[in-house]
């Protein structure tokens, strides 16, 4: 990664709306997600769905847009056979989509490389127990092979920013924050999923896991994502409590996943879903977005009401 021309303090700086989700985003338009690798499979085969997402939502208001990587691993694709370089093209690749769709609007949105846990790699759920079979040395190079790579990305293939989003626990947390240790150039957030109004996934409190993170040099925002909003008000308390830093929050639609059936449940208002993102930003939030089942129309609303908090 080329250092950025922005300072670590400054490059969040008049940034308040995060893009939503793209997974379902993409089925909506026709691309097939279906099996483990299906960012792999878009990204190589159907691009022009992947820019045609990051642009609807620049369009909706965001200023900010995370890149299609979500599930992007060497390991991940060791898995399925595939070699560790494609792995890498995969991420670069998925940067430079986001940067064409930024290119076209002349506000040059933030573009945010999209880091998923370990536990979205292994395809069963674990990142929303973070019980994982494996050591910390495993966890950590998992985190830091892609951290490599986008490191030493130049020019369009360059992030501006490192997503490590949908964390279970302190210990990936922590993990992360020793494969970062050699660049601290590098400009990253990290957000937890919660399981209730105080506790990450796994167990440890929020406080506790911003805490660790905040004390990182290269820790530029703290929150929390793929979490029912309801609980969003309480936890962004924890974060206040916890840290200075600003506190991003992109939580689900709302609707309810019927793990039995494998399918959502109920239905998300995007009104609805602004009112709740002007009481996170009352309640603190500096940026605000959607993760799993928001679409543009959530974002619009939320940028809707950012104009006004
Ligand atoms: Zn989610």
């Amino acid at each position: 990664m080329t250092k950025p021309a922005r300072s670590h303090d400054s490059i969040l700086r008049n940034v308040r709306v995060l893009d939503g989700g793209m997974a379902s985003e993409l089925e909506y338009l026709g691309a097939n997600i279906d099996g483990p690798l299906w960012s792999a499979h878009v990204l190589e085969d159907a691009p022009e769905k992947i820019v045609a997402v990051h642009r609807a939502y620049i369009e909706a208001g965001a200023d900010c847009i995370e890149t299609a990587s979500y599930q992007v691993s060497r390991m991940g694709y060791a898995e399925f056979g595939l070699a560790p370089e494609r792995a890498d093209a995969a991420l670069l690749r998925a940067v430079e989509l986001a940067r064409s769709a930024a290119a076209e609007f002349p506000q040059c949105p933030l573009i945010i490389a999209s880091l998923g846990p370990y536990g979205a790699m292994l395809h069963n759920g674990a990142e929303y127990h973070g019980n994982y079979a494996c050591t910390s040395a495993e966890l950590g190079e998992f985190h830091r092979q892609r951290i490599q790579v986008l490191a030493g990305a130049q020019g369009h293939q360059a992030p501006d920013l490192l997503a490590f989003e949908t964390l279970p626990s302190l210990a990936e947390a922590e993990a992360i924050g020793e494969a970062l240790a050699p660049w601290t150039d590098l400009a990253a957030w990290f957000t937890f999923t919660c399981r209730d109004e105080q506790h990450v996934a796994h167990g440890e409190l929020l406080r506790d896991c911003a805490a660790a993170v905040a004390l990182l040099p290269q820790t530029v925002a703290i929150g929390v994502n793929c979490t029912h909003p309801a609980l969003i008000p309480a936890l962004i308390a924890e974060l206040g409590a916890a840290s200075d830093k600003p506190i991003v929050v992109y939580p689900n639609s709302g609707e309810g996943w019927d793990a039995e059936a494998r399918c959502w449940t109920g239905a998300s208002d995007p009104a609805a879903y602004g009112a709740m993102a002007a009481e996170w930003f009352a309640a603190g939030a500096r940026i605000v977005g959607g993760c799993c089942r928001t679409r543009p129309a959530h974002i619009r609303q939320v940028a809707e009401v950012a104009r006004h908090s």
